[in-house]
């Protein structure tokens, strides 16, 4: 396989962390994974997102596995795990996954994993829950309590079949072993300044991220917020709200959030971050004199 000539692991550096209300955050860039081009897009027809994006000659886009680190109220919060690494040899080469260890990212920006004192999983997902355990079974963070809605703990030790298979139930069960395990219920707020927010959509029990207090940090500078989607939005390149991904198990509802969350993320001037997206973040949106969700011009990523 071509390895990509940008680095595998990168952190954004201490001193060039956001702040969003009082919560400090970093982009950790855990890897790269290239899912099929025609699952990723759904239902949109090939002319439509080729241009925004190109495939590689197996069908495939190459997107990064951002996770985030969050600083807030003396603790530290993990948004996502990435693929880990107990996937088999074939399953990565399909899926195209350049490292994925969320331990040794973080390593490699010089953060101890076991400075984590919680993780949040947007879902279930291979590409957010695949490394939540390692390779010996064992949980990635030792000390810290695993955030996923209780919903999506449900529904991957249900009997769909549409599910099984593709949610890491294995993982969650040795977490859950391991006594770290937190099943949260509706909109919770984790530390102070990072809210988990349930979405379904993309899977029954989805969550995004809220990060920094509406109205704090006025003293300091402007009011900061920002949001974390998960697979609702993985990229800019869907933000058109209809464009559906065939991995979105409930599409209906999807577009419906999807729509409630732009606008607030519009008219709230947040700060975006996209957990595939190869490209700068986080950006601001803005909506053009069309009606659609465009990235703001003058939004500068890190
Ligand atoms: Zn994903």
């Amino acid at each position: 396989m071509n390895v990509v000539t940008d680095r595998l692991y990168e952190i954004t550096p201490e001193a060039e962390a956001r702040e969003h209300g009082g919560a400090r955050v970093r982009i950790v860039r855990a890897g790269w994974f290239r899912p099929d081009a025609g699952g990723f897009f759904g239902v949109v027809p090939k002319p439509l997102w080729s241009r925004l994006v190109e495939a590689d000659e197996r069908g495939r886009i190459l997107c990064r596995l951002n996770l985030l680190l969050v600083e807030s109220g003396g603790k530290r919060v993990l948004v996502e795990t990435g693929t880990g690494e107990r996937m088999r040899d074939k399953d990565r080469d399909i899926k195209g996954i350049e490292g994925g260890n969320p331990a040794v990212a973080l390593k490699a920006g010089g953060v101890d994993p076991d400075s984590i004192d919680f993780v949040i999983v947007s879902h279930l997902h291979y590409d957010h829950a695949g490394g939540m355990v390692g390779t010996d079974g064992r949980p990635l963070f030792a000390r810290a309590r695993y955030v996923v809605q209780r919903e999506e703990a449900i529904a991957a030790r249900g009997d769909e079949l549409r599910l099984q298979g593709i949610m890491e139930t294995e993982q969650l069960e040795l977490v859950r072993a391991a006594g770290q395990l937190a099943e949260v219920h509706g909109e919770v707020d984790i530390v102070p300044g990072v809210t988990v927010l349930p979405t379904g959509g993309h899977t029954r029990g989805s969550q995004a991220v809220l990060i920094g207090e509406p109205g704090s940090g006025s003293e300091a500078g402007p009011r900061s917020r920002a949001v974390f989607f998960g697979d609702l939005i993985p990229t800019r390149w869907q933000l058109p709200v209809r464009w559906t991904s065939a991995f979105d198990d409930y599409p209906v509802d999807a577009v419906e959030i999807r729509q409630q969350l732009l606008t607030r993320a519009i008219d709230g001037d947040w700060w975006c971050y996209f957990t595939h997206d190869p490209g700068a973040l986080p950006l601001q949106l803005e909506r053009t004199e069309k009606g659609a969700v465009a990235v703001r011009a003058s939004s500068a990523g890190l």
